[in-house]
């Protein structure tokens, strides 16, 4: 698969993850009690814990053995933090401008973006660095805060393209610039360390919005910037 070309493709990801994550397990809520540790989750912690012991099980092992008592309680509390992305919207990152810019209004790029990532169909990592550039038109957010979008949507479990749009739908929506490209270079274990297994593959994904989608010298100047090609 390679970049993603098609907005309205890309807006539909969008909007549907969007809403997707807006009301989060909604539908099962009801079915499952939840402890006090996990209010907005639809399970508790203990039953997390439980369904690694399963897994555990499943793969051939004996979680009662020593080496294993405490692994599903660090697996639960990794996940805490792997997927932190559920519990914050990366759009408020982005409300917080600033206007005295002294009427700046060229090109704002942020580039090598390391995330982590979790792959929706194998729970696998994706290891990559996002670059993200806007023009803005009359405010501009403090630079670390498009990587705390970035961290907001990757720490989710995704698809590299869906995160490539999300992150440039929220600077646009949020920020209403001229214009917006992120483009993401990631590997993913899924398919380095199972499958085809193949070491050394990454897959680079490009979404642009506004001036640069529709100017080529924008656009070129960006990707310029980024340097996608310079290893
Ligand atoms: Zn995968």
């Amino acid at each position: 698969m390679g970049a993603c070309l098609d907005p309205a493709r890309c807006r539909g990801i969008a909007d549907k993850v969007g809403s997707h994550y807006n009301d989060s397990f909604a539908s099962t809520k009801e079915s499952v009690p939840m402890s006090d540790d996990a209010k907005s989750r639809p399970v508790s912690r203990e039953q997390a814990e439980e369904a690694v012991r399963t897994l555990l099980l499943w793969a051939g092992e004996d979680p009662s053995r020593e080496g294993l008592l405490d692994t599903p309680k660090r697996v639960v509390k990794a996940y805490s933090d792997w997927f932190k992305g559920y519990d914050e919207d990366p759009a408020d990152y982005l409300r917080r401008t600033f206007e005295e810019v002294a009427g700046y209004d060229e090109m704002i790029v942020l580039r090598d973006i390391e995330f982590e990532s979790h792959c929706e169909h194998h729970m696998a990592p994706i290891i990559g660095r996002a670059h993200v550039g806007y023009v803005p038109t009359d405010r501009v957010v403090g630079i670390s805060k498009l990587a705390r979008v970035v961290d907001g949507f990757a720490r989710r479990f995704q698809v590299q393209e869906k995160l490539t749009a999300q992150i440039a739908h929220c600077i646009e929506d949020t920020l209403r610039p001229r214009g917006v490209g992120v483009v993401i270079d990631a590997s993913h274990e899924c398919m380095t360390t199972r499958g085809v297994h193949k070491r050394g593959v990454s897959m680079i994904t490009s979404q642009m919005l506004g001036s640069f989608r529709e100017d080529p010298r924008t656009r070129g100047e960006f990707l310029r910037f980024v340097g996608v090609d310079r290893r």
